[in-house]
Formats: C-alpha cells, sequence, structure tokens
C-alpha cells in the first residue's frame, strides 16, 4: 500500500519566501501524517535545491501536479497551531493576486521575523522574584552591609505579585544582589511565560471630554454602525477632536470584548500617542512598529493573536496582526504616504486593512485633517460615510494663514522681515515658533566658486547633501556617505560653498539672531538615536519661549499647546512637481503644519513664504481651505483621466545597464500590447525622474483604465511575461498597483 492511501491529504502546497509566483507541492511522509495535524498556515521544513528552506501550508491536497514520486517530502513541522490564521490566509492570497506579488513573499511579509527565521511561536519565558517567608520578614537593616542586596530585596518586598527580571533591570538592581539573596534563601526565582507575568498598563487617569455637538453626531454614527462592516471617513480639522471621538468610539468597543487595531503613519507614533492611549483604558496595549527589536514585535504579535492585547497600535504592517476579536480598525492619517510600501511588497495599508474589514464584516474609521483624494472620492461617491468635524474641540481656534510675496523681498537667512519681526513678537509674549522646511542638512548643494564643479553622488543622478555637523555629504537617495570636502577635486580651487538651505543652517543661522532662546531641530538626522524624539518633545514642553524648527516630521501627530506661529519657509516647493500628486502632497503638508499653531487657548498665526503668492492652488488654500482645494483638484484629475477615477498600474525595471531595462520594457510592450483590451491606457517607457539611483538605470511603463478588470488581466500578461524574460537577464523589474509615487 502506497503512502498516500493512508492520508486524505498527502500533499501540500507550501508558499516559499522565493520570488516566484507560484506554490511549491510536498509530500507529507507517513510518520509526520500520524504524529501532527496537518493545516494550512502552519510552518514547514522542506527541501529546495540542494538547501532546506522554511516554508507555509497554504493548502492540503488530495493529488499532486507533478509526478508523485518526484515530489520530496517535508521535512519537519514548526507548529501545532497556524500562525497564518485562516482569515489571514485569504487576505495574504488576496493580496497576493491584487498586487501581482509572489505570495510566498506576502505571506512572509505577514509574519513577524523572528517567526520567518523559525523561532517557536511562543512567549518568551523570564525569571520573576519573589520574597519567602524569610526574605518577607527580615528587617532591611540587616543587610546594611550589603547595600546592592538591601536594594534588591526592598524593591521584591515591595512587590508582593513578584518583580520581573525586566522590571529588575529597569530599576537598575544588581543582579548579582538577587543570586546571592537567592542562596541566602531570601528569594526565590519563578519562570513566567512573558504574557502573564505582563503588568496591565494600568494607568487610567483621565476621563473623557464632553463631547460637542460635531464630536457628539459623529460618535454616534460610529457607535450605530460597529456591527457591521462599513468605511467612515472622519474629516476633521487639525484639533478638531478626531482623536477624542474614536477614543469614546474604542471604550465601548472594548467593554464589548472587542480588539481594536489602531493604525499610526511610520513617523507619527509619538510617546505623546500612546500616552493617550494608556491614561484612557486599563486594558493592554501593544505597539507594532520599525523601532522595535525582533522579539518585542513577536511578543506584541502574540498578545494580539492570543487575544491579550486589546488595543494593537501599530504601523502599516500591524496590518496583517492576527487579532481573534477584532472589531474596529482604525486609520489615523489616513491621507499618509508611509501606509503605502514603496518596495518589494507594494501594498497599500489602508486599502488592505480595508478589504481585511470587509471579511470580518467590521467597521473601518478612517481619520484624517487632510483626506486623501482617493478616500475623498470614496465619500463623494458615497461608498464611504463622510463625518465633517470643521471647529476646533475645546476653547482653540483655527490658525489665520497669511501669505507673504518674497517677489523682490530683502531675506535674511531667508526669512523675510516680516517674518523675522512676527518670530520675535512670538518670543517676546514667551510663546513658541515652528519653523517648517522640508530639507535637512545644511545645504542641498556643495559647488566650486573657480570651476563650477557640484557635488554629486557617484551612485545617483543627484547633488550630495551637505551635513555641517557630522562633516559629511551625505545622498539623501542611496545612503551614500564620503567626508565633506574643503578642496575642489577638479581645480584644487579652496573656495566651494553651498547653494540653498536645510533645517541644519537655519538652526545655526537663527541661534545668531535669537541668542538667548532655545533652538530646537527635529528632523532625520537629530532624531536617529531611539529616545531622542521624546527628549526633545520633553525639552519643548520644559520652556515657554523656544523655536522649533523641522522637516515633515514636525507635521505629524504632535500636539505643542504653546506653539503659536507656524513660518513656512517655502510654501512654492512641490508647487510646480512633475507628480500629477504634488499639489496634494503639497497642500496636505502645509495644512498639517498649519494646524500645528494655536492648538491650545492662545490663538494661532501660520506665515507662508512664497514667491506665488497668486497661484490657484495656494490661494484657494490659504483662503478656501483644505476641502475646496481638494475638491478643484479632483475635478483636474477627472478631465485628466488621472487616479482616482482611471487606475493605474506601473511596471518599474532597473539593470545596471544603461539600456537595458528600457529595451526590456519596450519589447514587452511590443509583444503584449495586441493583446491588452482598448481600454487600457499604455505610456512609455520612459525614464525615471531620477534615472540612475544605487546604480541602478531604472525604466518604467504607466498603464491606466477606468475599469479595474482589463488593467488586473493586462497586469498578469506583464507579470508572466517579465518573469519568463528576466530570467536570463539582471534585470530586477516590480510591479507597482495604485502607486503612489510615479
Ligand atoms: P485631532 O485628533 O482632530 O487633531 P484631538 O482629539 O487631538 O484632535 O483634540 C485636540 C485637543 O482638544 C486635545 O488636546 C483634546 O484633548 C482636546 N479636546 C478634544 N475634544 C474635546 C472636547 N470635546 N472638549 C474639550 N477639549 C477637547
Ligand atoms: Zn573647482
Ligand atoms: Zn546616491
Amino acid at each position: 500500500m502506497s503512502e498516500a492511501m493512508l492520508t486524505p491529504f498527502p500533499f501540500i502546497k507550501v508558499a516559499l519566501p522565493v520570488p516566484m509566483r507560484t506554490l511549491f507541492d510536498y509530500r507529507v511522509p507517513k510518520a509526520i501524517a500520524l504524529r501532527h495535524s496537518l493545516q494550512p498556515g502552519m510552518r514547514v521544513k522542506v527541501p529546495f535545491g540542494k538547501s532546506s528552506r522554511l516554508g507555509v501550508i497554504v493548502a492540503l491536497s488530495e493529488h499532486s501536479d507533478w509526478d508523485p514520486e518526484q515530489v520530496k517530502p517535508l521535512t519537519a513541522m514548526l507548529d501545532e497551531r497556524p500562525v497564518i490564521t485562516e482569515e489571514l490566509m485569504a487576505l495574504c492570497e488576496w493580496a497576493a493576486r491584487y498586487y501581482h506579488h509572489p505570495i510566498g513573499d506576502v505571506i512572509f511579509h505577514a509574519l513577524p521575523v523572528l517567526l520567518r527565521k523559525g523561532e517557536q511561536a511562543e512567549f518568551r519565558t523570564e525569571h520573576w522574584w519573589f520574597a519567602t517567608p524569610e526574605g518577607k520578614a527580615l528587617p532591611l537593616e540587616q543587610l546594611n552591609r550589603a547595600p546592592r542586596q538591601q536594594d534588591f530585596l526592598k524593591a521584591v518586598q515591595q512587590h508582593p505579585n513578584g518583580l520581573s527580571q525586566q522590571a529588575a533591570s529597569v530599576l537598575d538592581l544588581a543582579p548579582t544582589a538577587g543570586k546571592s539573596l537567592e542562596e541566602k534563601g531570601l528569594l526565590h526565582r519563578e519562570p513566567r511565560s512573558f504574557h502573564k507575568g505582563g503588568e496591565m498598563h494600568a494607568h487610567k487617569t483621565q476621563v473623557p471630554h464632553t463631547l460637542n455637538a460635531e464630536q457628539t453626531h459623529a460618535t454616534h454614527h460610529l457607535l450605530e454602525a460597529r456591527d457591521h462592516f462599513n468605511v467612515t471617513l472622519l474629516d476633521g480639522v487639525t484639533g478638531s477632536g478626531k482623536t477624542e471621538v474614536f477614543l469614546q468610539v474604542m471604550s465601548r468597543l472594548i467593554k464589548e470584548e472587542k480588539q481594536i487595531l489602531v493604525m499610526v503613519p511610520e513617523i507619527g507614533l509619538t510617546p505623546q500617542t500612546l500616552k493617550r492611549f494608556e491614561v484612557r483604558f486599563n486594558t493592554e496595549i501593544v505597539l507594532m512598529h520599525s523601532n522595535m527589536s525582533d522579539r518585542e514585535r513577536l511578543d506584541a504579535w502574540l498578545l494580539a493573536a492570543s487575544g491579550h492585547a486589546k488595543i494593537i497600535i501599530g504601523t502599516r504592517s500591524a496590518a496583517f496582526i492576527p487579532a481573534p476579536n477584532l472589531g474596529l480598525i482604525v486609520i489615523d492619517e489616513e491621507h499618509d504616504t508611509s501606509y503605502k510600501q514603496h518596495e518589494g511588497f507594494r501594498y497599500h495599508a489602508r486599502d488592505l486593512a480595508i478589504k481585511r474589514a470587509q471579511a470580518l464584516n467590521i467597521p473601518v474609521l478612517l481619520a484624517s485633517a487632510t483626506p486623501s483624494f482617493e478616500s475623498l472620492t470614496n465619500a463623494l461617491q458615497k461608498k464611504f460615510a463622510w463625518l465633517k468635524l470643521r471647529e476646533r474641540a475645546g476653547n482653540s481656534h483655527i490658525p489665520v494663514m497669511e501669505r507673504i510675496d518674497l517677489r523682490g523681498k530683502h531675506l535674511l537667512h531667508g526669512f523675510s522681515e516680516h517674518a523675522l519681526t512676527s518670530i520675535k513678537q512670538c518670543l517676546e509674549r514667551k510663546e513658541q515658533v515652528l519653523i517648517f522646511l522640508n530639507r535637512r542638512g545644511y545645504a542641498p548643494t556643495l559647488m566650486c566658486h573657480q570651476c563650477g564643479w557640484i557635488a554629486a553622488c557617484d551612485h545617483c543622478d543627484v547633488n550630495l547633501t551637505v551635513h555641517k555637523r557630522a562633516n559629511k555629504l551625505h545622498c539623501h537617495h542611496c545612503d551614500t556617505q564620503k567626508a565633506l570636502l574643503h578642496t575642489c577635486p577638479e581645480c584644487q580651487s579652496t573656495e566651494l560653498f553651498t547653494v540653498g538651505e536645510g533645517t541644519e543652517q537655519v538652526e545655526t543661522q537663527l541661534a545668531t539672531v535669537f541668542k538667548d532662546v532655545p533652538i530646537l531641530r527635529i528632523d532625520r538626522d537629530s532624531t536617529q538615536r531611539k529616545s531622542a524624539m521624546a527628549k526633545l518633545t520633553q525639552k519643548i514642553h520644559e520652556h515657554d519661549q523656544a523655536i522649533l524648527i523641522g522637516t515633515q516630521m514636525l507635521a505629524k501627530g504632535h500636539h505643542f499647546p504653546n506653539v503659536t506661529l507656524v513660518v513656512i519657509m517655502d510654501a512654492d516647493a512641490g508647487l510646480f512637481s512633475s507628480d500629477f500628486r504634488g499639489m496634494e502632497r503639497t497642500a496636505q503638508l502645509i495644512t498639517q503644519v498649519a494646524g500645528r499653531a494655536g492648538r491650545a487657548q492662545k490663538s494661532g498665526h501660520v506665515l507662508l513664504q512664497t514667491y506665488h503668492p497668486d497661484h490657484a492652488a495656494i490661494e484657494c488654500l490659504c483662503t478656501l481651505g483644505y476641502e475646496h482645494f481638494a475638491i478643484e483638484g479632483l475635478a483636474e484629475r477627472k478631465a485628466l483621466s488621472l487616479p482616482p477615477f482611471f487606475h493605474q498600474v506601473i511596471v518599474r525595471a532597473e539593470s545596471t545597464n544603461e539600456q537595458e531595462a528600457m529595451q526590456l520594457l519596450s519589447a514587452m510592450r511590443n509583444d503584449l500590447e495586441p493583446l491588452f483590451s482598448k481600454d487600457v491606457y499604455l505610456v512609455g517607457p520612459y525614464a525615471a525622474i531620477i534615472v540612475r539611483k544605487a546604480g541602478q538605470h531604472r525604466a518604467l511603463i504607466s498603464l491606466k483604465c477606468a475599469q479595474r478588470a482589463p488593467l488586473h488581466h493586462a497586469t498578469q500578461l506583464m507579470s508572466d511575461w517579465l518573469e519568463q524574460s528576466t530570467r536570463q537577464h539582471r534585470i530586477r523589474f516590480a510591479i507597482d498597483v495604485d502607486p503612489l509615487e510615479t
């Protein structure tokens, strides 16, 4: 009797983290079939080529399309329970189809890194310290001669429910002292699994605000719609109390034992955000973001998967976190482009979350002061409910926006006289100024006065940014760094000068004007270290008057109650971008930054420095606000057959060879265009705006269509064609469905 007869499913289809859009068949050996009950979503070890790989079972199967004798057996089972639940498996399969991305890569993306590497899906165990009866009774004076043991015992005595190893190290207690006390019989240790010991974040101290009329309406709407799938766009000006609305909705769902996933932008998760949740809920809150260690992420994942964590706050990849009682997904700052992954598996976490909620029949809440054109369109077409909050909550008011015409004006360090006077007055009132310049570093260009040489990246078609403090030239595209030059490599002249300004330069120069005022710079360079951002925000709260200078990092989610003036140094950046989304992004950024002004009782003022004060978009934004701006922008998109009215797919190819990528895409177009539906519009291939990046020459081809189906079909043809054709070449390609960059 062959093995195949022993089990109903002698074969499994396995997803492997390889760039092939297919599943792989393996045989289940009898010994394994007898000992384990195999299910989709479990990890297995399988032979692959000459090596062994970790894979995830996607399906059990009665037969294989391959010659059964050729199908290799799996070698080990890693899980007793699926690590990818049925629900998430369906989501991954949908995403692989929709984004035309290899299923194995999608599934592996959905897993925490440690599970991808074969770690057990179990909580780490941790040692907890307890006092023995003798230890409890011992008067601390008896340890006067061993102060470290005394500290240790004292801390454990103060924690009758045990002191975790982690807490002991946070309290700076010496591990050797603990061991000595254990040897004396005063303490004992017990291993506990991480989650059981997890101290509950019982900080609840804050009572909810009494909601205003708009907030009440929104809350009622959301509560009424909480038991089925629907999407609500909570479109509220900055400071209108959107967060307050979803905190109150969440508190009801938590009473109903539901879990809630709150998604936040990549760098929007500030200590302040977390604090706001912690002071409101007596429940386990876990975080999931890129600044955590792999182990921390796995623990958070396990807490969510066990249903123990009621609130999960995470960035993009949290869209895949398992949560058996999920009852609501909130996507804060839904317009933020960090929800879209820009390399590899190019999914959009908002769209994925909506798909997931639909399958689970639960609601989604999208919140933003500057909704994306995509979401606004859905709201206008009544696919999303559209709730507006147009007043600021509490006693604060919407800031006044004022344009400063820079034409013909004398500037000092990049500021008009009016801006400098306003900054001075603001500081004199003991208030804070926020200066926005979306360019980090000292200057974007280093140039030679004698011969005109410009410092450029060796690997990209861009100039190197000058970072004076770090004494470096830095490529912001490929991360290449060099020592700052002081002589021209072309003509040996020492007359090198910088052109343009970045945040570092503004910081240096303002320090010469406002000598006794604290100046704090907030950008990617100043916040590299883990706790740097927390320290900076603390400093900001410590001082009355201060100047904050920052890039778009400052635009997100921060609440600086004493900021009353915002100066946007260069409102024109992005105005004439070749990307049709340039204006949308500029308007979002300006509105978000402006929204940092006057968040508390004091009213706010925003100054926009511009050479184009009459530009229709800038004028509309300043006088009528974001919603008007967006409605006009959407009309233009419609007239030009652009997204969101047309769907778009971009195929990107790159190669070290100058011509290859372009040639490949041309060949593809020639072969496939006759097979595409006539409704699909093709543009390209054309070279990327920055052609060479990190040594790769980049070309793209764009497809547009009013309907999804013909576009999907065309994309499938391209994906198959490319997979065949790129096997022999060293060309990398990527399919970008609903791209956010061109
Ligand atoms: P948003 O999320 O729209 O930016 P927040 O929810 O952060 O707005 O609210 C802005 C500020 O107003 C916060 O300090 C918040 O505590 C406060 N706030 C919100 N709702 C109310 C209310 N109904 N009454 C008083 N203050 C409120
Ligand atoms: Zn020179
Ligand atoms: Zn570079």
